[in-house]
């Protein structure tokens, strides 16, 4: 997929707290106009969205400038979220999460083989109660 057609970035704990994603200037064109309403599919469940922004001072007093966002909840700082703008058109967008703690196949392979264990030895204590 051309990175185009992508917005993707790590939440941070600010928009975790602040429920947002914050837009990069370089990226604004990815999105529609400011203010304008757009659909976001967020996890298959659609929502209105806009690009929203606020000013800021974080380049000092004499350089003001604006930060952009989209509202969104249930951000988590540290997931990786990308947002895909539909190539077909129609100005909807997918907004797929990442989630941090997606096992590893190794940490999946340890926990099954705990799982199977425990079963084993149930099983062996049952059996073994039964054998009397
Ligand atoms: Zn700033």
């Amino acid at each position: 997929m051309p990175q185009k057609d992508v917005y993707s970035k790590k939440i941070t704990s600010e928009e975790e707290q602040k429920n947002f994603v914050l837009v990069l200037k370089d990226r604004l064109s990815f999105f529609p106009d400011e203010g304008e309403t757009f659909k976001l599919i967020h996890n298959g469940q659609p929502r209105k969205a806009k690009i929203e922004s606020y000013p800021c001072s974080c380049r000092g007093p004499d350089q003001p400038h604006s930060h952009y966002f989209v509202k969104s909840r249930g951000l988590r700082a540290g997931d990786r979220i990308t947002i895909q703008r539909d190539v077909k058109g129609g100005g909807r967008y997918f907004f797929p999460v990442e989630p941090r703690l997606l096992p590893s196949p190794d940490r999946l392979a340890n926990w099954l083989n705990r799982w199977f264990k425990s079963i084993y030895w149930a099983e062996l204590a049952r059996s073994a109660e039964t054998s009397f």
